[in-house]
């Protein structure tokens, strides 16, 4: 079959919208028509060439759709099942897999920087020519191919667009506080960085019920939008004394739980300033794989447990139900997080206003 998708020929160039042929289904393969795909600061370091793959490859891992079709074994998913896709397919039983950290999963750590599936090939071609798969998802395409662990079924009454963020952005933010970090009631938080992941990591802290939820961001839109997603206090992160104001707020302790977001090699070490003795560091965001990190050894004294994170410790199965019924009960920010839907055509202009740092998500929206 063909369709269209969003192709990176090479580093720093425009996608091109161009025509693909997908090929036949193999056993486990989950044929998906995409409904909705979002923009990810992770689809940006692609193309600015800080994370490394082969090329041509078609970008995007936060999508939803509806199964289409299903390769000969796939008993998880049904023709015509709403869906989320999620970027972290697993095989289940490998090393990894079987120490129930899927995230870790060996052929999807071997296969992913590939651009291929779980089973070391592509399913897509144009004129001939392999095309690779992102993160073995590959949303901004009318149509794509992912295993079955990587099609997770919704409900049929979340829209699509609202869906389709839970696949990446509110699984990390969400999933940073309530799976990884698992705060607690009554509990002190601090967010560095109100992107999408932040401002989730908010709404993730504000249903774990933590007490003082603290949002920290250069910008004051977005600090003002931090309100809405929980945050109880804002400070501005040029404030030289943010540090001192963490722990004016923390009874002088320092918070309970401090969540980066900002994707700063700086700020990485500033959420260590910010969390008390004994207290939890999630690292949420990343900076590029060669840049170097340090903090200062005081720090460090009196324990502090540091986590980098990939996906927040999400577990789509579990949890993308779990973040629509949330949504549905009027308990999960969706709506607010979308800050435009655009065309597949006009794939480069969202890229672009990513890179500036404007908006929260920009959605491609397909034709039903
Ligand atoms: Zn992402
Ligand atoms: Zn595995």
């Amino acid at each position: 079959m063909r369709f269209r998708a969003a192709v990176l020929n090479e580093v720093g160039k425009d996608l091109e919208i161009d025509e693909l042929e997908m090929q036949p289904l193999q056993a486990g393969d989950v044929l998906v028509r995409m409904r909705a795909s979002g923009l990810c600061h992770t689809d940006l370091e692609v193309i600015q060439g800080s994370l490394a793959y082969p090329m041509p490859i078609v970008l995007g891992h936060e999508g939803a759709g509806v199964v289409e079709e299903v390769g000969a074994g796939v008993t998880q998913v049904c023709v015509g099942n709403h869906v989320i896709l999620s970027w972290n397919p697993h095989c289940g039983h490998c090393f990894y897999c079987e120490r129930d950290l899927p995230i870790l999963c060996e052929p999807f750590r071997h296969h992913q920087p590939k651009g291929h599936l779980l089973d070391g090939t592509s399913r897509m071609q144009r004129g001939g020519q392999t095309v690779h798969h992102y993160s073995i998802t590959s949303t901004h395409a009318e149509y794509t191919v992912v295993p079955e662990s990587g099609a997770i079924t919704i409900s049929k009454d979340i829209p699509f667009d609202r869906a389709c963020i839970i696949g990446c952005g509110v699984m990390t933010g969400v999933g940073g506080a309530v799976r990884q970090a698992q705060v607690e009631p009554g509990s002190s938080v601090v967010v560095l960085g109100c992107g999408a992941v932040g401002l989730n990591a908010l709404q993730g802290a504000k249903l774990a019920g933590a007490a003082t939820i603290i949002a920290v961001d250069i910008n004051s839109e977005k600090r003002a939008i931090a309100r809405d997603f929980g945050a109880t206090h804002t400070l501005d992160a040029r404030d030289t004394n943010a540090v001192g104001a963490v722990l004016d707020l923390t009874q002088g302790r320092g918070a309970d739980y401090v969540l980066e977001a900002a994707g700063n090699a700086n700020v990485f070490a500033v959420a260590v300033e910010m969390a008390r003795p004994g207290g939890d560091v999630v690292w949420l965001g990343k900076v590029n794989v060669d840049a170097e990190v340090s903090f200062r050894w005081g720090t460090l004294m009196g324990e502090r447990r540091m986590v980098r994170s990939s996906y927040g410790n999400g577990r789509p199965v579990r949890d993308f139900p779990w973040l629509v019924d949330e949504y549905l009960a009027g308990r999960l920010k969706l709506d607010e997080l979308i800050t435009r839907r655009i065309a597949l055509e006009d794939i480069n202009d969202g890229f672009a206003m990513l890179a500036r740092g404007e908006g929260i998500r920009t959605v491609v929206m397909f034709d039903g």
